[in-house]
């Protein structure tokens, strides 16, 4: 079931800005050329600061002093660590009510996620009703491209389209690992599970409101997915989002923050 998305993916790899050589700080240089759809899809306006990495891959601040669709320029003013999560990092987040995907969404981008899954499950709201309440499903790619600004990300984390669970089944085996976060007596704990994690890439998945059906857990299961535990209380959807993510950010995605 692919539900009709109301906007287009805006970020994943072709948002990343590359510098055409290793530059010097302060001094002008050229990007790449395939970095002039990236400027694009960050709305980028001369005079603005960004986030380039060099064919090195090491990562700067740079402000875009010319912008035209045959070359651009920038001032590399600054290195810093690399941004980006040592492993592809994808979240799976079942549709909450009101305004708490926006929420979300943006504190995904804060702690690294690569790209954002919203589903729609049994216990879920649907994206209709949503919808219905208030619109807001266009607004998500500003709220990404506005969180990805503000915390200096190296590129726009990607946004799917609302799909259901057996559409998120199918997606979850193009990673190399998943866990399914579920308040379940007995299962290990996501902390446990990441630290035995080896996956290049790794996805989370965070339930609705009114929680997983038993078949949907089954289902999972059967598709090579973990559940595993975030503590002793239930937490909100919401909560439950931010602690994964962070516990996966400590734990296995904050490899790449070295400042070469
Ligand atoms: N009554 C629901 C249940 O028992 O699953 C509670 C759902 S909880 C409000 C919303 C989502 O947050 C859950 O589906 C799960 O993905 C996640 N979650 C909340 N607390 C959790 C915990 N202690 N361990 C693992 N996941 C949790």
């Amino acid at each position: 079931m692919a539900i009709n998305p109301v906007w287009t993916d805006q970020g994943g790899e072709p948002s990343r800005i590359l510098l055409d050589h290793c530059p010097i700080l302060e001094k002008i240089c050229a990007l790449n050329d395939s970095s002039t759809p990236a400027l694009h899809l960050w709305q980028a306006r001369v005079g603005e600061i960004f986030t380039a990495a060099d064919p090195q891959g090491d990562f700067y601040r740079v402000r875009l002093v010319e912008k035209s669709s045959q070359s651009s320029l920038v001032v590399p003013f600054a290195k810093i660590p690399n941004p980006e999560p040592a492993v592809p990092l994808v979240l799976f987040q079942a549709l909450p009510a009101r305004e708490r995907f926006e929420l979300i969404l943006q504190k995904a981008v804060e702690l690294g996620a690569t790209r954002i899954v919203p589903y729609v499950c049994r216990h879920s709201i649907q994206l209709e009703e949503r919808e219905a309440r208030q619109p807001k499903a266009h607004g998500w790619p500003r709220v990404i491209l506005r969180a990805a600004r503000q915390c200096r990300r190296g590129l726009i984390p990607a946004l799917s389209p609302v799909m259901g669970w057996t559409q998120l089944l199918a997606q979850t085996r193009r990673l190399e690992q998943c866990f399914l976060c579920h308040p379940q007596p007995g299962a290990i704990s996501l902390w446990v599970g990441l630290q035995h994690a080896t996956g290049k890439s790794l996805g989370l998945i965070v339930g609705p409101e009114g929680g997983f059906a038993a078949d949907e857990i089954a289902a999972a299961e059967k598709n090579g997915i973990q559940p595993v535990s975030l503590g002793p209380r239930i937490l909100r959807t919401e909560t439950a989002a931010l602690m994964a993510l962070s516990l996966a950010s400590a734990l296995i995605l904050g490899g790449s923050q070295d400042s070469r």
